[in-house]
């Protein structure tokens, strides 16, 4: 490599939403622009709950973006039986979400009693299906949230010995240290928006909505732990970006959708963050490799390419005003 080129293995996105109908193509294909592979989420209307619909959905997803291949999810809930987990798994699912109550996009429908799901998390753990948590607990106050969910990871750990945990979009530094003492059974991701900002980039100055995302933004001490786990080659830390695009009018209004849009631009500013702190060597076991390990999928044979040249970021894509909106980034993508 010479310093102005940058080859990395193909990126995999292990938290993606591509939502659904007109907006699925253009979506699929900002993602294709930076992976090879993504784990797309199940909270679309209704939700990725049969193996018909997850398969239908599949189909659509890499009918609209050639060369992407989509990990399927489904989203949990207390009704499947053990019958439908297996026709899941056979119909390609490799992992079910677990959303609280009301805590994110579509989630109404989401868990309230987290027990009442225990049965159907045993049968994954049995069926070795993997479990993504939204670690976020419903009644607390915001910001502590996902602080307040962890003791339901330290109980499913000690539940499900075998169960492979990824806790999503870290936020906190109490979860950070909590993936890092539990088994390796447990492992996490976390998005581009939470090592770039804090909650003073969505309100310390005036309000950014573009910026709005779940779990909150939090303290400059959260992001550097998050930093420092992204950084640290620690197989237990890998990208999801739960990229998640909502309409300009969604996000610009009295009560607005939580949800980066980070597909578009995540590799480029994934390069410069970890350029900036000295660890680009640490960048393509994050991006490309520990993900895939964890979930047991070979890691890939492909590349992708960037350039150190700028590239001017559109003020909208699709609809969406994606992360990093106006600003001229440092690395291009190599078409
Ligand atoms: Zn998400």
């Amino acid at each position: 490599m010479n310093s102005n080129t940058l080859r990395l293995p193909l990126p995999d996105d292990f938290h993606i939403h591509l939502r659904q109908d007109a907006g699925l193509a253009g979506y699929a294909q900002d993602a294709a622009s930076q992976f090879g592979r993504v784990l797309v989420m199940p909270n679309i209307l209704p939700p990725v709950t049969d193996p018909q619909q997850l398969m239908e959905y599949q189909r659509q997803i890499e009918a609209a973006a050639p060369g992407l291949q989509a990990l399927m999810t489904f989203k949990l809930n207390a009704k499947y039986s053990s019958h439908d987990l297996v026709a899941l798994k056979a119909a390609g699912a490799v992992a079910g979400k677990y959303y609280p109550a009301g805590v994110t996009t579509n989630s109404q429908d989401g868990i309230g009693d987290f027990e009442s799901v225990l049965p159907v998390v045993a049968e994954m753990e049995r069926l070795g299906l993997v479990l993504c948590l939204h670690g976020e607990e419903p009644g607390a106050f915001c910001l502590d949230r996902e602080k307040e969910f962890l003791k339901h990871v330290h109980a499913l750990v000690a539940k499900f010995p075998r169960l492979k945990i990824v806790l999503e979009h870290l936020s906190t530094r109490d979860a950070v240290e909590a993936v890092q003492a539990l088994p390796a059974t447990v492992s996490a991701t976390i998005t581009v928006h939470h090592l770039l900002f804090t909650l003073d980039d969505l309100i310390g100055d005036g309000l950014m909505p573009h910026h709005f995302c779940k779990p909150l933004l939090k303290r400059p001490e959260d992001r550097d732990a998050l930093r420092m786990a992204a950084f640290s080659g620690n197989p237990k830390f890998f990208l999801g970006t739960d990229s998640a695009p909502h309409l300009r009018g969604k996000k610009e209004c009295p009560c607005g959708a939580a949800g980066v849009y980070s597909a578009p631009v995540a590799i480029p500013l994934l390069v410069q963050i970890f350029e900036e702190a000295n660890a680009l060597d640490k960048l393509a076991d994050y991006v490309a490799g520990f993900g895939a390990d964890f979930y047991g999928i070979p890691r890939t044979s492909r590349e992708l390419v960037l350039e150190r040249s700028e590239w001017f970021v559109p003020m909208e894509v699709h609809g969406v005003v994606p992360l990093a909106a106006g600003k001229t980034l440092g690395w291009t993508i190599k078409v």
